[in-house]
């Protein structure tokens, strides 16, 4: 068995998989979200008796790493609850430096505040990846790949050393424009404290499909969604793309790499967590057409950045509308920017279905 749930996140993402035996599963969980995905993910995490196989911390957006830093903090997490943490901090972000885990170089904000929590603590980090290194796509060679316990393979296929040291520029920028030094975590705690305040949503108009697709594909220039950390997920026969806020030509550049390593032209999915949220800028004709998948995750309640955008979800019921079964949508919210989707007559020209909570945060491959 192999299942994928989305915790409530608000615009961020907390994904809850669990694998192996269905008496007995195997865990793993990728981003903490906001406040609200925490404190459904710590009474989850303090009810187990088991390690958590891995915790991803994709990258260091508040909508995926906030939620990381009181979870982090909590006093009923430990060192023991995950058997791996990956994160890529501060001073995985250069080459050169990037051998060991930081000792005392933080960086960013919210980042500097995990990557602190991560050394309090004693928590694992990065370990099963290089004892502690970066986790990075090397440019040539065979794309890195790592064996969970219980049959679990993840191919990692984002973040590139361009990505990451486009972050680390960002990273520097950042802490300097918050007067922050590095390693003042009492300080940073300050300025995050201060950006909890969600943006009035926004209505999201009427959906012409043939029209959405027309638009051009603008690519997401963030250096944080870039430095997403991004992988294939195989388990039991299934196999699942977790994408964080991953950049396209990241994803299509390695998942092309991974094809040739495999000989096959196209990727077999059963699902894929869209990466962004469902930003128009994440979700690429071209990267579509290197997958074959039929469901699809969106994690967002659609608040700050109106997620998910409908040039996404048009080009993905576009991409694969043709098929025998229909594609099928899931959203761990109702929001005025999903419910649009939510329309017989689209359901029916563009064969897709729509699962919205409490069916849609859920998924059992
Ligand atoms: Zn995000």
């Amino acid at each position: 068995m192999f299942r994928i749930e989305m915790l409530p996140a608000l615009e961020g993402d907390c994904l809850w998989i669990e694998y192996g035996d269905a008496d007995n599963p195997r865990r793993m969980v990728i981003d903490a979200g906001r406040k609200e995905s925490y404190r459904a993910l710590g009474d989850r995490l303090a009810e187990l008796t088991d390690p958590v196989e891995l915790f991803v911390m994709t990258h260091i957006d508040d909508d995926h790493i906030f939620g990381a830093v009181p979870l982090f903090a909590d006093d009923r997490i430990d060192k023991s609850t995950f058997k791996d943490v990956w994160y890529n901090g501060y001073t995985h972000l250069d080459p050169e430096i990037a051998r060991r885990p930081p000792s005392d170089q933080l960086g960013a904000v919210t980042g500097e505040i995990f990557a602190a929590l991560l050394q309090e603590h004693r928590y694992p980090w990065n370990e099963w990846f290089n004892q502690g290194a970066t986790i990075v796509v090397p440019e040539t060679g065979k794309l890195p790949f790592i064996e969970l316990e219980g049959d679990m393979k993840l191919t990692l296929l984002s973040p590139s050393w361009k990505s990451l040291t486009a972050l680390k520029r960002f990273w520097e920028k950042e802490v300097e424009e918050n007067d922050l030094e590095p390693g003042d975590a009492e300080a940073a705690l300050e300025i995050f404290a201060e950006r909890a305040s969600l943006q009035p949503d926004v209505l999201g108009g009427i959906i012409d499909v043939d029209d959405l697709i027309d638009r051009p594909f603008e690519k997401d220039t963030k250096e944080p969604n870039g430095s997403s950390i991004a992988f294939l997920a195989e388990h039991d026969g299934h196999a699942v793309l977790f994408t964080g806020d991953a950049h396209p030509p990241v994803l299509e550049q390695s998942i092309t790499r991974l094809l040739q390593e495999r000989g096959k032209d196209i990727l077999q999915l059963d699902a894929v967590k869209v990466s962004h949220h469902g930003s128009k800028k994440n979700t690429s004709p071209k990267l579509l057409e290197l997958l074959d998948c039929r469901l699809f995750l969106i994690s967002t309640n659609g608040s700050r950045h109106q997620h998910p955008d409908k040039e996404a979800i048009a080009r993905i019921v576009h991409r694969y509308h043709q098929n025998t079964k229909p594609t099928e949508l899931y959203f761990n919210y109702l929001s005025t920017f999903n419910e649009v989707w939510d329309d017989d007559d689209l359901r029916e020209e563009w064969n897709y279905q729509t699962h919205y909570p409490p069916e849609g945060t859920r998924l059992d491959l």
